[in-house]
């Protein structure tokens, strides 16, 4: 099993394990399975089936929008430069590009020849020179994809579509519907460092979720206290490859086609939608502490927790209340003021 993968299953079983405990509900169901590149585990509360369907959804969503599965509709759009595409493919990229524009292009769907050229599609890693980082940063541009919303998209030579950093969130979001339409009335499914907590646990008593502490990622820095919705983490800890004692990550400025390095650790979204918290969890990391706390401060419908390389904690002022620092961290906290 890859190391990203062993961290990410001992963060969701303790992350359910806190979940257990505080629940006196014994009609559950579970489920815990691969998907999207990354562990899952749901705990439903109430529903004793619904499970299995959250499940197939998001395995038959990430067979259409893996750009590494050949078979995907992702990949044909990708390969072809024009593909038309089923309405689930449809609803995820109209929402992702809308993302794009929404995060100012921190977030950009296109990337991908990016991402491929760093390796981080295959592991096969390398440093681009940079002549090859200017041409791969121009090739950079959600702008440049054309899609009418209701299924054929066009691409222009060059352009590659990745929808990895959205579509776990967007995932979120289709199973709160499913959620919704069922019987359960509490839940907490993991989608790898994307949670979705919904509904009432048995005892009134709100979620907690662990934050990973990024130098160890089965461990939590600290906990947040939420009710319904959904709290997204990305981090450099994800993914990365090191040379020359410098770390390269997952996570690439579209402006540049490079790796970002701008001390941040990790930057977790709170919020009700599901595809905003991932995008933005990645669009943030992106922007760097400055810009992110300007971004929330002209936007508020939205909160973050900032952890930095020099172990500060920015924590937006709509969860300040709600985050406890785990005993053994002491790590500074500081209070994230919306304006208005
Ligand atoms: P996440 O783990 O949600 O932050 O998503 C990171 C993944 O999204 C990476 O592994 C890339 O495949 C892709 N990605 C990297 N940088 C960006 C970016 N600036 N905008 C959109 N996707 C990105
Ligand atoms: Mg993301």
């Amino acid at each position: 099993m890859k190391t990203f993968l062993r961290g990410a299953l001992c963060a969701i079983i303790l992350t359910l394990s806190i979940f257990l405990a505080s629940c006196g509900d014994t009609q559950t169901d579970t489920a815990s399975f691969e998907a999207m590149d990354t562990l899952m585990s749901f705990t439903v509360y109430g529903d004793e089936s619904i499970c299995d369907t959250i499940q197939s959804r998001i395995l038959s969503l990430d067979a259409l929008v893996d750009a590494t599965d050949e078979n995907s509709e992702i990949y044909r759009l990708n390969t072809a430069k024009k593909a038309t595409v089923s309405a689930d493919t449809a609803a995820l990229l109209s929402n992702a590009l809308a993302l794009c524009d929404r995060l100012d292009g921190s977030f950009d769907i296109t990337v991908y020849p990016a991402v491929q050229a760093w390796g981080f599609t295959t592991g096969d890693y390398r440093i681009p020179d940079d002549n090859e980082l200017k041409t791969l940063a121009e090739s950079i541009d959600y702008t440049a994809v054309s899609f009418d919303g209701d299924g054929t998209a066009f691409l222009p030579e060059g352009v590659m579509l990745d929808l990895g950093a959205v579509a776990k969130g967007y995932a979120a979001d289709v199973s709160g519907d499913i959620l919704r339409e069922s019987s359960a009335h509490a839940a907490v499914l993991n989608l790898g460092g994307t949670i979705r907590l919904y509904g009432k646990k048995p005892d009134g008593s709100r979620f907690k979720v662990g934050i990973a502490d990024p130098q160890n990622p089965a461990g939590y820095f600290g906990y947040l206290s939420c009710g319904e919705g959904v709290v997204a983490t990305s981090g450099g800890y994800e993914r990365f490859f090191e040379q020359d004692g410098k770390r390269y990550i997952h996570i690439l400025d579209p402006a540049t086609a490079a790796p970002v390095d701008n001390n941040i650790q990790s930057v977790t979204i709170v919020s009700d939608n599901g595809a905003f918290a991932d995008a933005a969890s990645t669009a943030l990391f992106v922007m760097g502490l400055d810009k992110a706390t300007a971004y929330y401060q002209n936007h508020n419908d939205f909160d973050f927790i900032i952890l930095t390389d020099d172990n500060n904690l920015y924590v937006t002022e709509g969860i300040y209340d709600d985050f406890t620092l785990s005993d053994s961290y002491d790590f500074t906290i500081q209070k994230v003021r919306s304006l208005s």
